[in-house]
């Protein structure tokens, strides 16, 4: 079976109720691709978001969550929070995170387990810095992440996004030959390689999607900057089909 294209925004710590009108634009894009459309809001956001989403194509994520269910976690958001608040999905292990938050690979495992367990499918993040791509280090590097961050579980469904930590937020993308070139050794990494997808995140911009989606490996984006302004992340659905 084809594996369906998946656009995920990213709103990272971006969004407030007013902002909500959003989804009323993106619902008509939403239904007229055959790509699944993804929001993570801010978890504030996520059941006023669930609400205005409802009957739409629109999925919701989370950007994170705890290991545990419950418990005392001052601040922490756990997965069958998520869930209750209309998630579907949720991103884990984002270079920011790792950076943020100091989070390991095995925290990510971690997490993913969590996250199934809550029936949330995860978003594995796993990408090299600047640093470690011009030491010759990243396919090492992805396939470090790749082995400690992955659930173990057979029958568990999970997307990994390929995010080069050097292209988020900076506005340098990968070039088509590099991310073809990641996104083929991710695959062969993967115990199930032919149903898993994998997305590619760093920088997708309308100028740029066409290209990126059209990789035979590339099941599509993780869209940070751009999924917050409705023409450009309408414009890269449209190249998802
Ligand atoms: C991201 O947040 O995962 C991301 C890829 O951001 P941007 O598209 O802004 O580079």
């Amino acid at each position: 079976m084809p594996r369906r294209m998946l656009i995920a925004g990213n709103w990272k710590m971006h969004g407030l109720r007013a902002d909500l009108g959003f989804f009323d634009s993106l619902a008509a894009p939403a239904a007229r691709s055959n790509a699944e459309v993804l929001i993570c809001p801010p978890a504030t956001l996520l059941a006023a978001a669930a609400e205005r989403c409802a009957g739409t194509d629109i999925l919701l994520g989370g950007q994170d969550c705890h290991t545990n269910a419950t418990g005392a976690h001052t601040g922490d958001v756990s997965a069958p929070m998520l869930k209750d608040a209309g998630a579907r999905y949720v991103i884990l292990g984002h270079s920011e995170r790792r950076s943020d938050h100091a989070e390991s690979s095995e925290l990510v495992c971690a997490k993913a387990d969590a996250a199934l367990a809550a029936g949330l499918t995860p978003i594995i993040c796993v990408g090299e810095t600047l640093e470690q791509r011009e030491a010759g280090e990243a396919f090492d590097v992805v396939g470090a992440q790749l082995s400690a961050s992955l659930p173990a579980g057979a029958g568990t469904e999970f997307v990994i996004a390929y995010e080069p930590v050097w292209a988020i937020g900076t506005g340098l993308t990968a070039s088509a030959e590099d991310v073809a070139r990641m996104h083929a050794f991710i695959r062969t990494r993967l115990s199930k390689p032919a149903s898993t997808r994998v997305i590619y995140g760093g920088s997708v911009k309308p100028g740029n999607a066409a290209e990126l989606m059209a990789l035979d490996d590339v099941d599509g984006a993780l869209v940070g900057g751009a999924s917050l302004d409705i023409d450009a992340f309408a414009a890269i659905i449209a190249t998802a089909g």
